[in-house]
């Protein structure tokens, strides 16, 4: 990518294409474009066409997406399908009408099969029945993905397809009835010291495993294989080593000076036993993580007291 390439960010105020942002301007990527979901419905098939023939974008970033946790995907599934279904075709067929030179297409993890053995190899995909909790999401997801390697196919378009796995960092959702554990334990965590409380509450058993990601790796991770993968195949982004959400639990309290004492919450559910992807892939093309959780974990908490507390 040239630094006056004009690149629009779909999604920009989300978790991802924030840090997206962030990175390029950093780099120095100078000609930047954006739009508000109230200047511009990616649902809204011909609002999408216009917009890319007028601005004609020579990278797209699509990290647009109807996100949420358990509770809003069992509440809302045809939000979940349709809204990402429109979102995503829209903004591909666009961008092949308007002849961009390459789009990059943020999946998810949970588009592999409920069972699948871990860590999650890209070739899991479409082996097995989805978790059913998110199949709607993952559905649509899924979609995202073939749309990408028919268009490369049919079209010799270069749009290319990541899974991220589970991210935290700056702009995250720290609601506490809606958010992933690392934000609602910052939160937690955070309040208990400051109201002096003696213990935190933690959900589930602390023995679930999961993987997590600082956001600005993933950015990081999307500009490399922006500029050096042309492959059909999906890449998974991870770090490629997990924790317990006891271990976890533990680093958030250090990090945030809690003295207090941990409790787990053992009517609350602990979801799947593992999640971790396999990062094979992306560590042969020449990268990977490098922010370690401690210091990921330490500047989230800075952010989210100027932000959040
Ligand atoms: P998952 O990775 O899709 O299961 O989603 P979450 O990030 O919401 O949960 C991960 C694990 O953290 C589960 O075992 C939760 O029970 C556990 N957990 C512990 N405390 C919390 C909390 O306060 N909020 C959330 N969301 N999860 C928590």
């Amino acid at each position: 990518m040239e630094k006056h390439a004009r690149i629009y960010i779909a999604g920009h105020r989300g978790l991802v294409g924030s840090a997206i942002i962030r990175r390029l301007r950093q780099d120095g990527y100078t000609n930047l474009l954006t739009a508000t979901s109230q200047e511009l419905d990616l649902r809204d098939q011909a609002a999408v066409r216009a917009f890319f023939e007028k601005e004609r974008p020579d990278y797209v970033f699509l990290a647009a997406a109807k996100v949420g946790g358990i509770l809003a995907n069992s509440n809302f599934p045809a939000d979940f399908i349709y809204q990402n279904l429109m979102i995503e075709a829209n903004v591909i067929e666009s961008a092949r009408l308007a002849g961009i030179e390459k789009l990059l297409f943020l999946g998810s993890t949970c588009i592999y099969p409920k069972m699948a053995p871990q860590p999650l190899k890209e070739e899991y995909l479409l082996t097995a029945p989805l978790e059913p909790t998110n199949e709607w999401y993952a559905v649509a997801k899924i979609a995202g993905i073939k749309l990408c390697q028919a268009y490369q196919r049919q079209y010799g378009c270069k749009f290319i397809s990541v899974m991220p796995t589970n991210l935290y960092g700056p702009e995250d959702n720290f609601d506490l009835e809606s958010s992933h554990v690392m934000p609602a334990l910052i939160r937690k965590f955070h309040q208990a010291r400051q109201q002096g409380e003696p213990t935190v509450t933690v959900w589930g058993t602390g023995k679930p495993l999961r993987e997590f990601l600082h956001v600005d790796d993933c950015a990081d991770a999307c500009l490399f294989l922006m500029e050096h993968y042309e492959g059909e195949e999906i890449v998974n982004i991870g770090v490629g080593s997990d924790l317990t959400i006891a271990e976890l639990a533990e680093l958030v309290k250090q990090a945030v000076g809690f003295e207090g004492e941990i409790v787990f919450d053992t009517s609350k559910p602990d979801g799947t036993p593992r999640k971790l992807v396999d990062v094979s892939r992306i560590n042969a093309l020449g990268w990977r993580a490098i922010i370690p959780i401690e210091e990921g974990i330490a500047s989230t908490y800075r952010w989210f007291l100027e932000n959040k507390a």
